[in-house]
Order: structure tokens, then sequence, then C-alpha cells
């Protein structure tokens, strides 16, 4: 029960197959006391639902694009906890237009908005997350990458921009925030089918490129995003900040 009397923030649950919800499951089960944050009314029943399996959860409606629900959250947690151990943040957003056609037909509100929603919204949280994370003298924030940052894979486009652009996000934070214990780290996860994933076109041959060449020779599931989470936000990885850790059964080493 490695959290046990742990706060965390987890942003970016949408479904049973969210990979925050994987991770919101495992710090659970490791005794911590959770908020979890909703994207408008749409998903709120959802996470509602999910959130009911938890230990008296808080759970607030949170667009990250939207500084005075970000605003909102954190007061909450304020309120009820009085303090915050770690934030999980799996939040990112495309246009599904520049998910499918040429990058370079990419629309300056579409980079905009990619951009805001799953890089800028870490630098966002991070902020607010910080004075309460000071009350409890040393923390853990944790974003979720892909590969996409670093190597061309056919659609991925803008996302991949927005990725290099979180990564680089991860090491500023990570400066900035450690002389008050907090620690910024990522996961660069291998593909796993959410919902974010199916506005990829042609994800499924992603999946099967993993399965025929990562060394593994398998994808990953969310359960083992999840234990790597534990890893980064617990204890154990208390020495490590400003990393992006590969959780993606190997495949990021290959070449042909
Ligand atoms: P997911 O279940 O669809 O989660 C993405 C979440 O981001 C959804 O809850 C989504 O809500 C939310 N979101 C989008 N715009 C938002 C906004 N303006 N404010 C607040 N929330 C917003 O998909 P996921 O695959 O678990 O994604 C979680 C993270 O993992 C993402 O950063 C993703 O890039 C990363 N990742 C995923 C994979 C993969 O293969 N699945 C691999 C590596 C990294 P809506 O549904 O309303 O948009």
């Amino acid at each position: 029960m490695i959290f046990t009397s742990k706060v965390g923030l987890i942003v970016g649950v949408a479904n049973k197959r969210s990979l925050s919800w994987a991770i919101a499951q495992a710090v659970s089960l490791e005794g911590a006391s959770l908020a979890l944050t909703y994207q408008g009314e749409r998903l709120e029943e959802n996470v509602r639902e999910l959130a009911a399996s938890l230990a008296d959860p808080l759970v607030v409606a949170c667009d990250v694009t939207d500084d005075g629900q970000v605003d909102a959250v954190f007061a909450a947690i304020d309120r009820q906890y009085g303090g915050l151990d770690f934030l999980v943040h799996g939040v990112a957003s495309a246009d599904r237009e520049d998910l499918a056609r040429p990058f370079v037909e990419t629309s300056r509100d579409g980079f905009r908005k990619a951009l805001d929603v799953s890089a800028y919204s870490l630098i966002a949280l991070s902020r607010r997350a910080a004075p309460l994370m000071d009350k409890r003298g040393g923390s853990s924030i944790l974003t979720l990458t892909y590969l996409g940052s670093q190597r061309v894979f056919t659609n991925y486009n803008v996302m991949g921009v927005a990725k290099a652009a979180l990564e680089a996000t991860v090491r500023y934070l990570a400066s900035e925030l450690g002389p008050r214990n907090i620690r910024v780290n990522a996961i660069s996860a291998g593909p796993v089918k959410t919902l974010a994933a199916s506005g990829i076109a042609g994800f499924s041959s992603i999946l099967q490129a993993y399965r025929d060449r990562a060394p593994l020779r398998r994808t990953v599931e969310g359960s083992e995003v999840a234990d790597a989470a534990i890893f980064l936000l617990g204890p154990a990885g208390r020495a490590v900040t400003a990393e992006v850790l590969m959780v993606d059964a190997g495949f990021h080493a290959m070449g042909i």
C-alpha cells in the first residue's frame, strides 16, 4: 500500500479503456485517495460510474483549455484534502482531419488546439499543482507521451509535434520544480486501443507493426503502463525526474 494517505489528481479519464483509468485503478489499489476530472457533460456519467468503484473520490469538471475550470479543480482539492502528492496528466486531442490528411495540410487553428490541449495543459496544471504539492514536501507529476514525438508515424502528424513539445515541457518543469522536490516525468507508451487512439487513421496497422517488430513481439496493456506509473509516482522512483520512460515492448530500439 505505497500510496496510503497520499492524494492524487488524475486528469484524462474518458472511459474504462483510458490509460489514465488504468493508472487510477492501480494507485487506488495501493491506497491513494483520488480526484478525477471529466471533460464536459458528455463524459461526466462515464467518469462518475468508474469513480464509484474507488474509495470516496472527488469528481470535478475540467476542460484543460478553460483556466477557470482548472482553477476550480485545485481549489476543490485544497478544500477536500489540503494538499496534493501526485498528478497524472493523460490528456491529448487533435482535430480528426489533421490525423488523416497530409501533415503539410495542418491548419493553424488545428496546430494551436493540439498544442494547447496536449502540451500547454501540463504547464497549466503543474503551475496550480505545485503550491499544493509544496504542502506535502515531495511530489510527482507524470504525463503520457508517444514515440511519434521523435519518429514519423503515418497520420500521427500534429500530435507528434505536440508530443515533442510535451516532452520538452517535462524537462523544463523538472528543472524548475526539482528544487521543491517535485519530480516531473513521462511514460512513452506503446499503442493501446483507446478513444484517443481511435482518432488516428490506420491505428490498427501501427498495432500490427509492434506485434511484428517489437523485441517482445507484442503490444502493451494499460495495466503495464500503470505499473510503470506506480514506479514513477511512488517512492521507488524518488531519484528519477526529467525522464521519458519507454513502456513499449522495446519497439523504440528497432531499426530495419
Ligand atoms: P483517452 O482515453 O481518449 O484519453 C484522452 C483524454 O483526454 C480523454 O479523456 C479526452 O476527453 C481528454 N481530453 C481531450 N481534450 C481535453 C480537454 N480540452 N480537456 C480535458 N480533457 C481533454 O485516450 P488515451 O489513449 O488513454 O490517452 C491518454 C494519454 O495517453 C494521451 O496523452 C495520449 O496521447 C497518450 N498515449 C496514448 C497511447 C495510446 O496508444 N492509446 C500511446 C501513447 C500515449 P475527450 O474524449 O472528451 O476528448
